[in-house]
């Protein structure tokens, strides 16, 4: 490794919301040199790296793995020319975001790499709609799941994972949710399992559908606004459930909430 190499880091952006970040993260951004920044990074968090060149890498939906080849290199060269070099990802960097091909390949070409861990979208809506993912005798684990299989990868049996969690969180999977419902159901869940679609976690156009796994089946209208998405699936979403919730948006959910909860 020369001198003069710089350090690479990973830096969770947090769910969205520009004060959703660490201190730690806000410290670096401040510092660096460059950025390079995911699609759903919030311009408020980007504009703390002040004095930065801030190049865009992320693509909503996932990457190819030429593209994410190139994000490395791009990684490797930065960390050549410059002292403090930002990864910025959405949510934790660990959590569905290629952050370990990114640290390999840094790894490989002998560069130094941090990671600043983030608030991940599951935690930020589980914070909005005040419902815990634990709960004492309804649910003693959570599943962190996506559907997604990349190009030339081996489908992962993420049917069973859910199927398997006291309450599971799945991530890129509100666009195919009536097919997911489907395969759920055929792998026994049952029709009556309650799923929240909950969008834009922990910002103001945070939006929630509230539904079952039998009605989604069904669902053919667009479950979403088009912003990132989780479906929240499990027996603590139940009194949400019950509510029997079309697409809502914030002021709404906060209403429904109190209600259930007073009930
Ligand atoms: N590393 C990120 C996840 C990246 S994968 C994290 O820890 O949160 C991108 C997926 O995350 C989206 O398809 C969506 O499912 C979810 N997501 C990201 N931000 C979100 C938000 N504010 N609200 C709901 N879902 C979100």
């Amino acid at each position: 490794m020369s001198h003069n190499t710089g350090i690479v880091h990973l830096v969770g952006a947090g769910p969205g919301a520009p004060d959703l970040v660490t201190l730690r993260a806000a410290r670096l951004l401040a510092q660096a040199d460059i950025v390079f920044y995911d699609a759903l990074v919030h311009p408020e968090t980007l504009a703390l790296a002040e004095k930065a060149q801030k190049i865009p890498v992320g693509k909503r939906c996932g990457k190819h793995s030429t593209q994410q080849r190139f994000i490395n290199k791009r990684l490797i060269d930065a960390a050549r020319k410059h002292a403090v070099v930002v990864r910025l990802k959405g949510g934790d960097p660990m959590l569905f975001g290629r952050a370990q091909e990114e640290i390999d390949a840094l790894h490989a070409a002998g560069i130094k790499c941090e990671v600043v861990p983030g608030i991940t979208a599951a935690l930020a809506a589980s914070a909005d709609l005040k419902i815990s993912l634990t709960r004492r005798g309804v649910s003693r684990n959570v599943t962190f799941v996506t559907p997604r299989v990349g190009e030339g990868e081996h489908a992962s049996d993420w049917i069973s994972s859910a199927c398997n969690a006291d309450s599971a969180v799945m991530y890129m999977a509100a666009g195919q949710a009536a097919d997911i419902a489907r395969k759920l159901i055929g792998n026994k869940l049952p029709a009556d399992m309650p799923v929240l679609i909950v969008e834009n976690a922990s910002l103001p156009n945070m939006a929630m559908t509230a539904t079952t796994l039998g009605a989604l089946q069904s669902m053919n209208e667009r479950t979403t606004h088009g912003g990132p998405a989780l479906l929240m699936i499990g027996r603590v979403f139940q009194r949400v459930a019950d509510a029997q919730i079309a697409v809502i948006d914030r002021d709404v959910v906060r209403e429904v909430l109190a209600a259930s909860l007073c009930a």
